[in-house]
């Protein structure tokens, strides 16, 4: 709900003529300093004056009913989570009507014979997540964690224990390659138990399924599990209403511009409305389902691809619906100003706001930098090596390093804390994480050279910071 003029005065701080011109100068009409003022409009003012506003959606009154719970698949690199998005695609509505062929969109549905049904999302489930919650947006109601029985508990298991514990995510764990004869489900269960998931069989409620996505044994029983786990959580949401919902995926097409995946969490999206995705904005121009039936609206858990965007947003931005296109616009523009001076700010550390002090008294500029190469002794001699570019002026902030090729988790990370990418004797990274990283203006440099490599940082921290080198 938005609220007047008068009591956004109190809330921000600001006097009354300093927000109404602001109103003034988005085109608003100024009354009363009573007068209630839509929530855009509070939205744009809050940006402006450098608060955050959170939208708060109220269900109160509104009916609740039941709808599919949304299952992302996490797990160790290799135990089979695309074998096993692939074949749970093949029970979906879509590899049925169309023979089994299926097009990649970041969501598939599988309807059970009960007519319940699960909402799968197909996206590098650790992206997805760690994108998900950092805008604190968790679309993700299920985790799938998928453990190779001939393998066992491994680095990522762990890793994707935590994520969604951290976002207060259940887990189903999905005991994979059970056909392969060095199978052993039972070690699992042992070493999941003793790393806290309290398992079903030993007195917990964390369901386990033994599954093998070559052979599809046990596909059944996971869906199974996933509904009971959903049953347990009485997932419910709004229809009515203006949607909140969240894209998982984009893509551009060639004849039609920006396409992207979405899910409503709550409300119905309609054709025609006038939303604000990330910092893009558009008119839903259409709907389909994915089985690319055009559909007039969207409806909570079902995932949907639209078309009519201006820009490609990116997974897990927020999809607000605003009433006109200027609002569109206006808060577009607004979002867009913030999270580029967010950007500057993280790569230069308040020099931006005290251009005169500056001059004089040089602040130390901080790159924060993440480090990806093929061996651990790369990681050190690079880490080393950049570290030699710290002097009074510059501070070289190593956030993160690893082993491997440059990931869209890497681009997450340093989105998150406005690092830039160095790669080096690795390969460039696939052209989906390349773009996504464009997209968010974070820069990668791959090298094969240590020299090289200096050079060109070098040359990045004087466009980023002139006169400090
Ligand atoms: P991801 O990295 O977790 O996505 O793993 P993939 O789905 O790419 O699978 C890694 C390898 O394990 C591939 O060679 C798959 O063919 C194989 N694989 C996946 N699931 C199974 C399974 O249930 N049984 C057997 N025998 N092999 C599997």
């Amino acid at each position: 709900e938005g609220m007047t003029i008068s009591e956004l005065a109190k809330r921000t701080g600001r006097s009354i003529p300093f927000l109404e011109e602001i109103l003034v100068n988005v085109g608003e009409e100024v009354g009363s300093e009573f007068d209630p003022v839509s929530i855009d409009v509070v939205e744009l003012i809050a940006m402006e004056v450098g608060v955050n506003v959170k939208r708060l959606h109220s269900n109160e009154g509104a009916e609740l009913l039941p709808r599919p719970p949304v299952v992302t698949v996490m797990g160790h690199v290799d135990h089979g989570k695309t074998s096993l998005l692939d074949a749970l695609c093949q029970t979906s509505v879509a590899a049925k009507e169309s023979g089994g062929i299926t097009q990649h969109l970041g969501a598939f549905v599988v309807d059970m014979p009960s007519g319940a049904s699960i909402t799968f999302l197909d996206t590098p489930g650790h992206a997805a997540l760690s994108a998900m919650r950092a805008r604190g947006a968790a679309v993700t109601d299920i985790v799938v964690l998928v453990v190779a029985a001939d393998d066992g508990v491994m680095p990522q298991t762990l890793e994707a224990m935590a994520h969604a514990k951290a976002a207060n995510v259940p887990v189903v764990v999905a005991v994979n390659k059970c056909d392969k004869p060095a199978a052993d489900p039972e070690r699992v269960r042992i070493q999941l138990g003793s790393e806290g998931l309290l398992l079903e069989d030993m007195g917990g409620d964390v369901q386990v399924v033994e599954v093998s996505a070559v052979t599809k044994a046990g596909l059944d029983k996971l869906e199974e599990a996933l509904l009971l786990q959903a049953e347990l959580m009485d997932l419910k949401a709004r229809i009515d209403g203006p949607a909140q919902a969240y894209v998982v995926e984009a893509r551009l097409d060639r004849g039609r511009g920006p396409m992207a995946t979405a899910i409503v969490k709550a409300g119905t999206l309609m054709c025609g409305q006038y939303v604000v995705v990330g910092a893009e904005w558009g008119k839903i121009r259409t709907i389909r389902d994915m089985l690319g039936k055009v559909k007039d609206k969207a409806l909570p858990s079902m995932p949907f691809e639209f078309e009519g965007l201006r820009g490609l947003p990116m997974a897990g931005d927020d999809i607000t619906v605003v009433n006109s296109e200027e609002r569109a616009r206006m808060l577009s523009e607004g979002r867009g100003k913030k999270l580029e001076k967010n950007r500057l700010e993280k790569i230069g550390e308040g020099r931006i706001e005290t251009p005169n002090e500056s001059e004089n008294v040089p602040e130390r500029v901080e790159l924060p930098i993440i480090v990806k190469a093929d061996v651990q002794g790369t990681v050190q001699a690079v880490t080393d090596a950049l570290k030699s570019l710290n002097s009074p002026q510059v501070f070289v902030n190593i956030v993160h390093v690893g082993v491997g090729v440059i990931s869209q988790s890497d681009v997450d990370l340093a989105q998150a804390c406005g690092a830039c990418i160095v790669g080096f004797n690795i390969r460039s990274p696939p052209s989906s994480v390349t773009q996504s990283a464009n997209r968010a203006s974070i820069q990668i440099k791959v090298h094969r050279v240590i020299y090289h490599l200096l050079e060109d940082l070098g040359n990045f921290i004087v466009d980023k910071a002139p006169g400090t080198l």
